[in-house]
């Protein structure tokens, strides 16, 4: 059970970083590199010019030349597969890919028996994307871990730990998130593998033409038994700006928004655009242009809509004014041609808020206000439900434990750090969110420039991505 309470104060108190934090200069902009590598050993071939040059790499393993797209098992995932692969066998690692495509490398460490550690995050991208989103998890888990190989200590770790590359977080081909982590955490329906893309090709086609015969019962098999697990923990870009607001590298995160998606399909009557009068068209056009800049107004002032309706709490209704967004992505029309009135009208909808409630309470009310304009306007209106995911409140010891490991990683490379590593709430969604349904988490957000993502311009100075492989390893040797 999430407590509201706690959701609403930790987002104060990150309103609180946002403004009371005077905003400085790059906790590492005054340092010159060269100062920093004189100070012990910080290991930065590792983990900062080897991972960067690997990010670097990867986010060159692409479907388009001109741009960065790597789906759900394409042609340029099975490459980056393979890169992962080799490079969690250079860390030591034992490696395998299991039926869903995900990649694993894992150590025993000293007790094999032990509960394990799991650590990770996506490897797909969204189309025209940034080469450091999902891949960074990847790439400093992997770093830590070498250094730890190449100083023979990594049979000295307390648990076994496990880096796993998810297949499917962004999902991009077939409107589902989680594929990876889902099938881990043993949270995916059985009817999964049958999901089609825009093409008609389902999931299990898919993992056909990449030779994995994929079956119910095969896909239920790939839950991790929870006793088997300790925790897991996620290290990914922050996608916000408020790190390079308080001018402070790493930062933890203290939960994640929940979110819905929803496909609304609208119908009209299709017809010749210069015979039909105005008045006698059944448009499904302007019934979806309508319903977005309605969703736009909701989501900007949920007080004064929901207020009325009786459906959302106070507390819900104030937390949803700070946090609640919702966004119209994808819009297709049949038959899309400029002399035509469509016929029909589709559309996504996608809704995120800290506040679970107050959340159910922005989809009811949107999707009755959607039915009402549809009647208004004599149409036809299906709202389907393509995702929904709970927000989720990662796990105090395993956060304060990562946020020790920042600290001493931050400590190590600059000595008169004074700050408090930043506590941060996240608006996107993560295979932690798959992975709470499993085990306990913790997530460690590392600054990005402007907090772009979802964008080539997506950008991670090299020290932090140090400073990022730093704290993983601080983490590691403290297990
Ligand atoms: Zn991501």
């Amino acid at each position: 059970m999430i407590s509201t309470f706690t959701l609403f104060h930790s987002f104060i108190f990150f309103l609180y970083l946002l403004i009371s934090t005077p905003s400085r200069a790059s906790l590492f902009s005054g340092i010159e590199t060269g100062d920093l590598e004189k100070k012990g050993d910080l290991f930065p071939q590792i983990l900062r010019d080897e991972a960067v040059a690997r990010l670097h790499e990867l986010g060159k393993v692409s479907d388009a030349s001109e741009y960065l797209e790597r789906t759900f098992l394409s042609p340029a995932t099975t490459r980056a597969i393979d890169l992962i692969r080799k490079w969690m066998e250079d860390a030591g690692l034992r490696t395998w890919v299991d039926e869903m495509g995900n990649v694993h490398g894992r150590v025993e460490g000293a007790n094999a028996n032990t509960e394990a550690l799991l650590i990770g995050s996506h490897m797909d991208t969204v189309i025209d994307a940034g080469k450091f989103d999902g891949a960074l998890g990847i790439v400093s888990a992997i770093s830590a871990l070498k250094v730890m190989h190449v100083n023979g200590n990594l049979q000295n770790l307390r648990r076994p730990v496990e880096v796993i590359a998810f297949c499917d977080e962004e999902g991009v081909r077939f409107q589902t998130t989680f594929l990876g982590s889902g099938a881990i955490a043993g949270i995916l329906s059985a009817t999964t593998l049958e999901i089609p893309d825009k093409k008609n090709v389902t999931i299990k086609d898919v993992l056909k033409e990449n030779s994995i015969e994929a079956t119910e019962e095969s896909l239920l098999k790939l839950k991790y038994d929870p006793k088997s697990v300790w925790g897991y923990v996620e290290l990914h870009i922050e996608q916000g700006p408020v790190l390079e607001q308080v001018g402070f590298p790493l930062g933890v995160v203290k939960g994640i928004a929940g979110q819905t998606r929803l496909k609304v399909t609208v119908k009209g009557s299709q017809g010749h655009a210069g015979t039909v009068p105005m008045s006698m068209r059944q448009d499904p056009m302007v019934a979806a242009a309508e319903q977005i800049v309605l969703m736009e107004n909701l989501c900007k002032h949920p007080e004064e809509y929901l207020s009325y309706g009786g459906h959302c709490s106070d507390s819900s209704t104030k937390s949803l004014s700070s946090s609640l967004v919702c966004t119209v992505g994808e819009i297709s029309t049949w038959p899309s041609a400029s002399n035509v009135i469509p016929g029909q009208v589709t559309y996504t909808v996608d809704i995120r808020a800290i506040d679970d409630l107050g959340r159910e309470a922005v989809i009811y009310d949107l999707s009755n206000r959607i039915y009402q304009i549809c009647d208004k306007r004599s149409v036809s209106c299906l709202i389907e439900h393509k995702h929904d995911a709970g927000a989720v409140i990662c796990d105090s010891e395993l956060s304060s434990q990562l946020k020790s490991a920042a600290y001493s990683a931050l400590k190590r490379m600059e000595d008169d750090i004074q700050d408090e590593v930043p506590i941060l709430m996240s608006g996107a969604g993560h295979d932690a969110m798959a992975m709470s349904r499993l085990t306990k988490v913790a997530m460690l957000f590392v600054r990005c420039r402007g907090g772009i993502s979802h964008s080539p311009q997506e950008d991670v100075l090299d020290n932090d991505i140090w400073a990022a492989g730093l704290a993983t390893l601080s983490f590691l040797e403290n297990l």
